[in-house]
């Protein structure tokens, strides 16, 4: 230290970086900028910032860059802030802040200073008398008296000449055992509050510690270096110099704690002194003392604290903006959304209705896409929903099925044996009685007949889950009516149920009735198939060669001996029965299928162009008790609730974002 004692004070040399304490940095500025009129270009940003405070866009989930002053109990916080103000706040053992106090100080070109407090809604004027008084009785109307702590913030305006830029949150000292009346859990209460502030990236923590005690004792440290590991975001205020100046320039130096942002050494006022003799008494102390004038003049005293404060907070404010921007907007876009996702209130019986049948045309739309002209672009990527495919999928699955080849279960010809047997009558041999062909044929379709029903029951069962998915999306923003129009669809998708199993058992019953075709393949394929009978009937009762099986054209290798025990009319018979029901019952599945198809195409054409709109409306509009239209008209408290919340957030994050665009385009100009 040489013999130029005048307080000089580093300038920031950037302000886009926060700059670390730099104790051979030293240029000369001939004001302390405690005294100094603001910046200009500082000022615009710091009432950004305190006017999104204002706005309280914090309880949007925005942070601000923020002071947090931390400390251990009576380490020295709130004198401290009171000597950066250069007012007096309360002081003295035990608890006195129990609430985050929000320090918002600002030169003033008046002599007067201006101070007054706000929280919740309350504007309560004060002067540098009363000031302690009027804080703690607002910290007690805030925490109900007692010795509680609380988290809603209370806001100390200081505009006085000579006071910094600054804002910052003083908060509750750390206390490990609660004192009288204080809630058990105290320690939780305060840690809890302290982390709450000092977890974002954006908040700058001062730790306020005292030299009288070891700086890796205090619980402060402990708690901010949770958050802040390297401490690029701490700035340490040692107080009590006076008190403890033995081995002060030795603890700053070595840095045991690691504080990023340096050290700061202060004296605060002491007894009652004013505040000019307590600035004059703390310039002594670090000239005079023989251990305190030998700590850097760069680090101590309240001017250094004061100017490295603003310096920070510009930093910081400046760096934060454009992510504070960001997330403005984003937070408003989801608002909005929000809002817009929340259901519609109707204002007369007109408008609901006109908004029904918006939904119905719409959903009816959506339908018309999806089950019958393959448009998939309402849901392109739920393959699900693609209805005119899954229904493809679905009949070609029906259609393999039902013509697979059934497990011959008794032998050759002998079903047709057991029935030409009872059909006997007098008459010529070479007719097969009709009476036996349709005992045939109804025997093969009773062995089919429950496949098309369960088949038209899973595709309508399909049907209904997009019918309900697309009533559901059409209808999400009316709650109110959604229920009815969902039942709406469910009575729609029973009634079609019933009246397409109907049909289809019909369809089926039709084959039963009656055996015609005009398909000429019948008669090709029986021409063919039944050549082989004389040689099939000659090999069954040639009784020397005795084969036991032989080749049908269209069966394979059969097994032949069995049938030995017939007379040869009764073969030729059963042959040829054999061989017209194959070659019929082919086209009778053919048959099936295609009027399946037919008829699915038909009904769910049916359903979404008319049978639809019909059921719903007649369970909106037409319902005795249903009252439909009118339940669109009322709003759950709930939901209004949610609407006033959204618009209010809307409005806070529209307000905030004009806030910064003023100084964003301002800056980027
Ligand atoms: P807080 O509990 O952290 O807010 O601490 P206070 O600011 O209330 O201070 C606690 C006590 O320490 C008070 O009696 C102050 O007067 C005293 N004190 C604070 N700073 C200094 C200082 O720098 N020097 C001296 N001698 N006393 C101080
Ligand atoms: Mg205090």
């Amino acid at each position: 230290m040489g013999g130029s004692k005048k307080r000089v004070v580093s300038q920031p040399s950037s302000s886009r970086s926060i700059v670390k304490a730099n104790p051979n940095n030293k240029s000369v500025c001939t004001e302390a900028p405690i005294l100094s009129s603001y910046n200009d270009q500082i000022r615009p940003l710091l009432d950004t910032v305190d006017r999104l405070r204002n706005l309280n866009v914090m309880k949007e989930g925005i942070q601000l860059p923020t002071i947090v002053v931390v400390g251990d109990q009576s380490s020295g916080k709130s004198s401290v802030l009171e000597s950066l103000a250069g007012i007096s706040l309360p002081r003295g053992q035990g608890i006195c802040t129990r609430v985050p106090l929000v320090m918002r100080l600002q030169g003033s070109s008046s002599p007067e200073p201006e101070i007054w407090l706000e929280y919740r809604d309350e504007v309560v004027p004060t002067d540098e008398e009363h000031i302690a008084e009027a804080i703690c009785a607002a910290t007690d109307v805030i925490t109900g008296s007692h010795k509680g702590v609380s988290d809603t913030p209370l806001t100390l305006h200081v505009k006085k000449a000579g006071a910094p830029d600054l804002t910052m949150v003083d908060l509750p000292g750390i206390t490990r055992v609660p004192v009288n009346g204080q809630p058990e859990n105290i320690y939780e209460q305060i840690s809890g509050m302290i982390m709450k502030y000092i977890k974002p990236q954006e908040s700058i923590i001062l730790n306020v510690l005292s030299a009288t005690v070891d700086f890796t004792t205090c619980e402060s440290i402990r708690m901010s270096r949770q958050v802040d590991k390297t401490g690029e975001r701490t700035l340490a205020v040692v107080t009590k110099a006076d008190m403890a100046p033995e081995g002060l320039l030795q603890k700053v130096t070595a840095d045991d704690v690691s504080i990023g942002l340096g050290y700061v050494c202060v004296r605060n006022r002491v007894g009652e002194e004013t505040y000019e003799e307590a600035r004059k008494q703390e310039e002594m102390l670090f000239k005079t003392h023989p251990m305190l004038s030998m700590i850097d003049e760069n680090i101590v005293g309240f001017p250094v604290l004061a100017q490295k404060l603003t310096h920070i907070q510009t930093t910081m404010i400046a760096r934060c903006l454009p992510e504070i921007v960001r997330k403005i907007g984003h937070k408003m876009e989801t608002a909005d959304l929000e809002l817009k996702k929340l259901p519609m209130v109707m204002a007369s019986t007109g408008e609901a209705l006109m908004t029904l049948m918006d939904i119905i045309g719409s959903a009816k739309e959506s339908l018309l896409r999806l089950l019958i002209q393959g448009d998939f672009s309402d849901y392109p990527d739920n393959h699900s929903m693609h209805g005119t495919a899954r229904l493809a999928d679905m009949l070609s699955k029906f259609s393999d099925d039902l013509q697979a080849k059934p497990k011959q279960v008794r032998e050759f010809l002998m079903d047709e044996i057991k029935v030409l047997e009872e059909c006997k009558c007098v008459g010529l041999p070479n007719f097969i009685p009709r009476s036996a062909f349709m005992a045939i044929l109804s025997q093969h379709v009773d062995s089919i007949h429950e496949k098309p029903v369960e088949f038209i029951k899973n595709i309508w069962d399909y049907i209904e889950v997009v019918l309900s998915s697309v009533i559901a999306k059409h209808s999400e923003n009316f709650p109110q009516i959604q229920s009815s129009i969902k039942r709406a669809g469910r009575n729609l998708m029973c009634k079609i149920k019933e009246q397409s199993v109907d049909r289809v058992i019909q369809i089926v019953e039709m084959e039963k009735l009656t055996d015609y075709t005009c398909n000429p393949d019948y008669m090709k394929s029986w021409t063919e198939k039944i050549d082989t009978q004389k040689s099939f009937v000659d090999a069954v009762l040639n009784d020397t060669t005795k084969l036991e099986s032989f080749t049908v054209n269209g069966f394979g290798n059969v097994k032949i001996s069995h049938l030995r025990e017939y007379h040869a009319h009764l073969l030729q018979q059963a042959f040829d029965m054999k061989m017209r029901i194959t070659s019929y019952w082919k086209i009778v599945l053919g048959r099936v299928v295609d009027n399946l198809a037919l008829y699915l195409q038909l009904s769910v054409k049916y359903l979404v162009n008319t049978q639809f709109q019909k059921e719903i409306v007649a369970e909106m509009v037409d319902s005795k008790g249903g009252g439909g239209i009118e339940r669109m008209l009322e709003e759950s408290p709930s939901i209004a609730s949610k609407r006033e919340k959204l618009k209010k957030s809307i409005k806070v994050l529209k307000d905030s974002k004009d806030a910064v665009a003023a100084i964003v385009d301002q800056n980027s100009g």
